[in-house]
């Protein structure tokens, strides 16, 4: 591990002088950094602790939606009532993701800023990977990618994002709230992760030094049918080789609005806007989910190793639905 110096933060402020020093990264509940610091994936130059500043509420906004702090533990926002009632599939999301001890010190800004889980991003024995090295070339597209990208990829890197909590909030047209010296900005969901491209160091939008705040949601017609389906190759603490957001607002029997975003499957949480559209105005009988499904997976591309994830999504897609319809969402 390199040497680094450590400063707790006192205010936001204070925070985002801390760390307009080149080299500098916030740690919060550090469960994803402290791995990659050991490992040497990471090799900040300063570390800002940010685990003082009084950005853990969960509360009501004036139109109805909810923000949530960016420093709210995963658990609390997974079991906080507003979250429960209004937001269940973010809660079903939260849940499904680690285990209790890491979403007891997990955060909300943390789980958003979590790094993929790619082996060799993290195992600096190789020295070929684009997102940690630029440059050095991509292990991963002739090695073991059984984990990897089946959308959205580019030549230069076929990770992706592994949160479960990104995938609710993509659903939920969730706001990510940030600080920078030069003052507030708001990025929705949509807009916050980004794709490979030519530059697979960036996983976000966040400009250098920009704090994230909080959440803010929107109100939501998604409390009644949702159903966040995760699939892993273990039942718990794993991540998901696919998962699917699935959200439904049904009017009398007739699907009137719809989100469907898959996890697991490219470099950021992967809305259809396609298969939300081939659902909207119709019943949700077997040839709706089916062609919703074909949409949501239209264009993959699988390597040597996950070709298996296209079909194993576009069934994860059928079976999304029909859980949100029947409301089986279980929190
Ligand atoms: Fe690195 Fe991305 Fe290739 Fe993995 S997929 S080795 S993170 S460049």
């Amino acid at each position: 591990m390199n040497s680094f110096s450590y400063e707790r933060a006192a205010s936001i402020d204070d925070a985002l002088q801390l760390a307009a020093q080149p080299g500098a990264k916030f740690i919060g509940g550090g469960t994803n950094l402290l791995d990659l610091l050991k490992g040497g994936a990471e090799r900040p130059l300063r570390l800002v602790d940010i685990t003082r500043l009084a950005l853990a509420d969960i509360a009501e906004l004036p139109n109805g939606g909810v923000r949530i702090g960016a420093l709210a533990r995963n658990s609390d926002t997974a079991n906080h009532p507003l979250i429960r009632q209004r937001y269940p599939l973010l809660s079903q999301a939260l849940v499904a993701g680690a285990s209790p001890q890491l979403r007891n010190m997990a955060t909300t800004g943390g789980n958003l800023m979590q790094r993929t889980r790619c082996y060799y991003f993290y195992d600096t024995a190789f020295d070929m990977c684009n997102k940690r090295l630029p440059g050095s070339g991509c292990a991963a597209k002739e090695g073991q990618n059984r984990i990897h990208a089946i959308l959205g990829a580019s030549a230069d890197c076929i990770a992706v994002n592994p949160s479960d909590m990104s995938v609710a909030l993509a659903a939920l047209d969730a706001v990510v709230r940030v600080r920078g010296v030069q003052g507030e900005r708001s990025i929705p969901m949509a807009d916050f992760h980004r794709l490979p491209g030519n530059m697979p160091q960036l996983d976000t939008t966040l400009r250098p030094g920009e704090l994230i705040t909080a959440v803010d949601l929107p109100a939501s017609p998604f409390a009644s049918h949702f159903h966040y389906l995760k699939i892993r190759d273990r039942a718990s603490y794993a991540f998901a080789l696919v998962s699917v957001a699935a959200a439904l607002e049904i009017l009398d029997g007739v699907v009137h609005s719809a989100r469907v975003v898959l996890g697991g499957v490219a470099h950021k949480p992967w809305r259809s806007l396609d298969a939300e559209s081939a659902l909207i105005g119709h019943r949700l009988d077997q040839a709706a989910r089916s062609a919703a499904a074909r949409l949501a997976v239209q264009g993959a591309r699988g390597y040597a190793h996950n070709e298996f994830k296209i079909e194993l999504a576009r069934r994860a897609v059928i079976r999304a639905l029909r859980r949100a319809e029947l409301a089986e969402g279980t929190i």
